[in-house]
């Protein structure tokens, strides 16, 4: 009798953990230069809260109603912040996720929505930089001289310098871009195809004299669309060309298509399904972002627009 009930309790107590609580199934890690960002596939959307602990430094994260149906001891963490994960099962049905950190670095976690390859899932987004010290609430972001690199850009002919030229593999990480057909029992991904071409072209491009690219994706990892062209402005470039490798529904198309900047938007019903396509890769691959920076969008977007004319007439003269 007495052994009935145990079991019984057992049964009861299980139940109660598993019963409407997300499940984590499977983490990945994406390392990249200047952060590293972890995803957690989830079979439902969760809530959670994050504590940020010193001596050591770690980040905590306690996920409402869920349990951990992976091993963490997988994950090859040697290129991030990270120096462990650790889990447990609270008894108020959180689940606690403990990174072990070497240093202190800043942190955003955010949830995604499930896209062609993924389902629901949880990311931990972590700047690799030590962290030095704490932002301040309403501090005033200076605008890095934002008439400088326009006026680089504008006196391109006279200077000596090389002209540089971005080059920037679409997609990355989370967002795999176009699938196409199956290899070796996995399907071939766009982000893999056009960082292949990405790399080939880098090389060719250094080959010839006065010229220098410049990669705005070197590896499999995610960046905002925003964060691409900041990258080749901070560079002061004088092209952005973004490679992008479409699937179609009917396997004998062949070709290539040139997309270049219009300040009347999308002109083309096929100009505009591409655009969003494309900008949609942020919500896919998740912006996501560690730094301050990002309070910079709206310094970033008015420059974009203040060399959108003369981009434009650049672009069109290259294609
Ligand atoms: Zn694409």
């Amino acid at each position: 009798m007495r052994l009935g009930s145990w079991l019984l309790l057992l049964v009861l107590s299980g139940f109660g953990v598993s019963a409407g609580a997300a499940k984590i199934e499977n983490i990945r890690i994406w390392p990249a230069p200047d952060h590293t960002r972890l995803v957690f596939d989830v079979t439902q959307p969760v809530t959670y809260e994050l504590i940020s602990l010193s001596n050591p430094d770690r980040l905590v994260i306690d996920i409402d109603r869920s349990l951990l149906s992976t091993s963490v001891a997988k994950l090859d963490l040697s290129k991030s912040p990270v120096r462990a994960i650790r889990s447990s099962q609270r008894s108020d049905n959180k689940l606690r996720l403990v990174l072990d950190l070497a240093y202190k670095v800043s942190h955003n976690v955010f949830a995604l929505a499930p896209n062609s390859s993924y389902g629901h899932r949880l990311v931990v987004d972590l700047s690799n930089y030590r962290q030095t010290k704490t932002p301040t609430k309403g501090a005033v972001i200076k605008p890095a001289q934002p008439q400088t690199t326009i006026l680089n850009s504008l006196d391109l002919l006279d200077s000596q310098r090389d002209i540089i030229i971005a080059i920037d593999a679409g997609h990355g990480g989370e967002d795999p871009g176009a699938l196409g057909p199956k290899f070796s029992g996995r399907k071939l991904r766009e982000k893999h195809v056009v960082l292949g071409i990405a790399k080939e072209l880098q090389t060719l491009i250094k080959r010839e004299p006065g010229f220098e690219p410049l990669l705005t994706r070197s590896g499999d990892y995610y960046i905002s669309l925003r964060r691409r062209t900041k990258k080749a402005r901070k560079a002061n470039a004088d092209l952005f060309i973004s490679i992008h490798a479409d699937a179609f529904k009917n396997s004998k198309a062949k070709g290539a298509s040139v997309w270049i900047l219009s300040s009347r938007g999308a002109s083309s019903e096929m100009g505009r399904w591409l655009a969003q396509t494309e900008n949609d890769a942020d919500l896919i691959g998740g912006i996501g972002g560690v730094s301050l920076e990002d309070k910079e969008e709206d310094l970033a977007k008015t420059l974009l627009d203040m060399s959108m004319n003369y981009s434009q007439t650049t672009g069109q003269g290259v294609a």
